[in-house]
């Protein structure tokens, strides 16, 4: 079994990615204006087809702006104490809907032993989701997507794994670049956020892959005393 481990430097981007935004944002701008304006002269029908486009390019355009938006605030976001379960049970009702949807499967191994650790739960629901989605995304009707906890030493950690296509070796370090993406209607923002969000939880991504096997995204977050319970300040002054 060969698998690929890579472990990604902090994002400084931030400033590169104002170019490029302004560049993905146009894409889906120009797609709505175009439209609106065949609508002016079409029939209901069309018009119908034409709205859900245009709604759709909208929403894309939005969906950039606001994972952008999170990706460039990089700052630590509030925390407190919370269990990683909870926050799965919360996503579960929405994860499950997408699934159906597709025809996929979830499974989900919650580990035992793993206490509260100090969460921004928004950003980590955000995380789960985004690696979810890629999974699903990855997978075609009769995948299985499994979410998985484990306590390992002196580590919590999260698991999503797919049995899905697989990432080439030579796409594996280029993940987590802004922008990266291998689909038609991708923003490649997903994985960026998801980067800065575990390094907002002082907490670590690999990924293993296998090409036409599945992919699985590794989170750790170490059982320090700063992330259970201590806020921020007094974390930095603990770890140091
Ligand atoms: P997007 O999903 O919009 O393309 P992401 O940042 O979420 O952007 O992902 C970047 C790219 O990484 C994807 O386009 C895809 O090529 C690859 N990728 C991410 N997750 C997976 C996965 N589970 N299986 C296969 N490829 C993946
Ligand atoms: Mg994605």
């Amino acid at each position: 079994l060969r698998t690929e481990y890579i472990n990604v430097e902090r994002l400084s981007l931030v400033g590169q990615m104002a170019a490029s935004i302004t560049h993905e944002i146009r894409n889906p701008m120009a797609v709505v204006r175009g439209f609106l304006q065949l609508m002016k002269e079409k029939s209901p029908d069309t018009l119908d087809h034409y709205y859900r486009i245009v709604m759709e390019e909208l929403d894309r355009a939005n969906g950039i702006i606001s994972d952008f938006l999170s990706l460039a605030q990089n700052r630590a976001a509030e925390k407190e104490e919370c269990h990683l379960h909870d926050i799965i049970h919360e996503l579960s009702p929405l994860l499950w809907a997408d699934a159906n949807l597709r025809g996929q499967n979830i499974e989900l191994k919650l580990g035992t032993g793993i206490p509260e650790l100090y969460l921004n739960a928004k950003e980590m629901k955000q995380l789960i989701l985004n690696l979810c989605r890629n999974g699903m995304e990855a997978m075609d009707d009769k995948g299985t997507l499994t979410i998985e906890t484990r306590l390992e030493g002196d580590l919590a950690q999260l698991y999503v794994a797919d049995t899905g296509i697989g990432i080439p070796e030579n796409e594996l370090e280029r993940l987590f670049e802004p922008f990266f993406t291998t689909k038609s209607k991708g923003t490649g923002l997903g994985l960026a956020l998801c980067m800065s969000i575990v390094q907002r939880h002082h907490g670590t991504i690999d990924v293993k892959s296998q090409l036409g096997k599945g992919t699985v995204f590794i989170i750790s977050f170490p059982l320090g005393s700063y992330l259970h319970g201590l806020p921020e300040s007094q974390s930095a002054a603990a770890s140091e």
